[in-house]
């Protein structure tokens, strides 16, 4: 039995009773039946609800990762490209991969050897060291 099915069954015993209106105790039940019967309905209001939710829940996930296939695809593409940029250390011959963030930068320490490498752009947008 679900929960309606319960409070129907409930109700059914408490008719059964011919619960008096007179009776302050018997008044009481048969409210307390009626806010039962009311709760019963809303919980399986909300479960069909929440149900439904979760289906289209489902499908927005399934959009989602289309649109994140498509989205990240397209931005691997672009950053083999174009957003990655590489840079070899003068002093220790380090291969360095800058992305974006570093570019902002005037410049960055080797990762290997900590050498100070500024950045100077030329029309190509390469990246050269001054000394070099
Ligand atoms: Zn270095």
């Amino acid at each position: 039995m679900n929960l309606t099915e319960k409070v129907s069954y409930l109700k059914g015993l408490a008719e059964g009773l011919e619960l008096s209106e007179d009776s302050k105790t018997e008044k009481i039940i048969k409210v307390m039946i009626e806010v039962l019967d009311d709760m019963a309905l809303t919980v399986s209001d909300l479960e069909d609800d929440l149900a439904e939710v979760g289906y289209q829940l489902d499908e927005v996930d399934e959009d989602l990762a289309e649109l994140e296939d498509y989205v990240f695809d397209d931005e691997d593409e672009f950053e083999d490209d174009d957003e990655f940029y590489q840079v070899t250390c003068p002093q220790c011959g380090e291969e360095i991969f800058l992305d974006e963030e570093d570019l902002e930068q005037d410049s960055i320490d080797c990762p290997a050897c900590g050498t100070n490498l500024e950045f100077d752009f030329d029309d190509d947008d390469e990246i050269e060291n001054p000394e070099e």
